[in-house]
């Protein structure tokens, strides 16, 4: 989907005010000579921004409104080296909150709902974005925060909570608490709103059953306003972004270029209308496709599809980009597998080779299951793996995260 005109004068206006800025971006933009464009093609051609950006711009520097606008700062966790800190003025915070509404709204929440926030408060985008949206809707808010789990039950019991805002993972453990203490006929809930991490089918399903609620995927990123930029619609077929406020391209993580819509790639937003702290083209690691045509609901908005990974872990193999995620999406199918697994990738011959290592019990035929499964792969990604079966137990198992990908290639 290629920039219309109206975005370009959008973006325009904040290349304007990051270069008035000298904010980073705009001194890249004075490097290069660039002070406006014109078309889809040159806005194609204008530099990438990059967590380190971000970064090297610590505490303030990102600041392009007069500080007398600024109204809040939040901040993203840095696992390593220094946090980023975003900036937002009193218009930035309402557009959030306007995105984060109309994200309720495609769930089909209304102001009659009462909607239970989990995520924690604080630096952090997640419950105050949550809240806005909520009560820019005009839906009741409770506002939680994370823990506490026997209070969380009984307000959800008292108040007759009908939607929970949580991650996966905290979900699973209410729905699992619940189910324990059988309170399943006392609690009201109809639907979950959950930060879009990547979590399988099955912890959905999970969920979902255990609490007998629909589930949606909210999207979004602290350096682009938070979580509230898409979010799935009941036909389930991606997610909705809010176009007039982001706009979104899918490039090549290797070689930078766009992406035609319907393939695999990294996530790429300009904020269109930001003030505290706009960014143009800013890289968001994150992996998914555009998905083409109109949604089913009638909605005018673009969808992309759930996030499948991180461009970090790609792989070049035979030309060909490959993300762990669509193997282990393959491996998963097969319920002989144990849910470890191995991928060698070496130089062999000239030729790039893929080793799958998966592991089984002794009870099944390791010929026909390893062609099985170099079937299916070949048929995602478009070569033949190896597929090597091992008994259950072999591959290393750490208390960290598992080393699963090992590319021998350039050892
Ligand atoms: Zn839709």
């Amino acid at each position: 989907m290629k920039i219309s005109k109206e975005q370009i004068k959008s973006v325009n206006s904040r290349i304007a005010a990051l270069t008035a800025s000298g904010s980073f971006y705009g001194e890249k933009l004075k490097a290069a000579g660039i002070s406006e464009i014109q078309s889809a093609e040159e806005f194609e051609q204008l530099p990438f921004s990059e967590k380190n950006d971000l970064r090297d711009a610590y505490p303030l520097g990102l600041m392009t409104a007069p500080e007398s606008e600024i109204v809040r700062i939040h901040s993203s966790s840095g696992t390593t080296g220094l946090p980023v800190i975003i900036p937002y003025t009193a218009k930035d915070v309402d557009d959030w909150a306007i995105m984060f509404s109309r994200c309720y709204e495609t769930a089909g929440i209304t102001p009659m709902d009462r909607i239970q926030i989990t995520p924690a408060y604080g630096l952090w985008t997640a419950g105050i974005g949550f809240q806005n949206g909520a009560e820019k809707l005009g839906a009741m808010v409770i506002p939680m925060g994370p823990g506490n789990t026997d209070k969380q039950i009984q307000m959800m019991i008292d108040l007759k909570t009908t939607v929970l805002c949580s991650t996966s993972s905290y979900a699973l453990l209410l729905a699992e608490e619940i189910e324990k203490r059988g309170l399943r006929d006392k609690i009201h809930l109809k639907k979950g709103v959950f930060g879009s991490e990547r979590w399988g089918d099955k912890m959905r399903e999970t969920i979902s059953e255990k609490l007998g609620i629909e589930l949606y995927d909210i999207y979004g990123l602290t350096e682009i306003y938070g979580p509230g930029i898409g979010i799935n619609c009941p036909h389930n077929k991606g997610m909705h972004y809010w176009d007039d406020y982001i706009y979104l391209e899918i490039i090549d993580p290797t070689t930078g270029k766009n992406l035609p819509d319907g393939e695999v790639g990294e996530i790429v937003i300009t904020t269109l209308v930001k003030e505290g702290a706009p960014l143009i083209r800013y890289r968001t690691h994150d992996l998914s496709r555009i998905i083409p045509g109109t949604c089913e609901c009638g909605s005018r908005f673009p969808r992309i599809d759930t996030i499948i990974g991180r461009s970090d872990d790609m792989m070049k193999i035979k030309g060909v980009n490959v993300f762990p995620a669509q193997i282990e999406e393959v491996l998963k199918a097969f319920p002989e597998l144990s849910s470890e697994y191995q991928i060698r990738i070496s130089h062999l011959d000239g030729k790039d080779t893929m080793r799958i290592y998966v592991e089984t019990n002794g009870s099944v035929d390791f010929m026909d299951l390893s062609r099985r499964i170099a079937e299916k792969v070949k048929s995602k990604i478009g070569f033949t793996p190896l597929v090597k079966p091992v008994e259950i137990g072999v591959l290393p198992r750490s208390e960290k995260k598992t080393k699963r990908i090992i590319d021998e290639r350039y050892d």
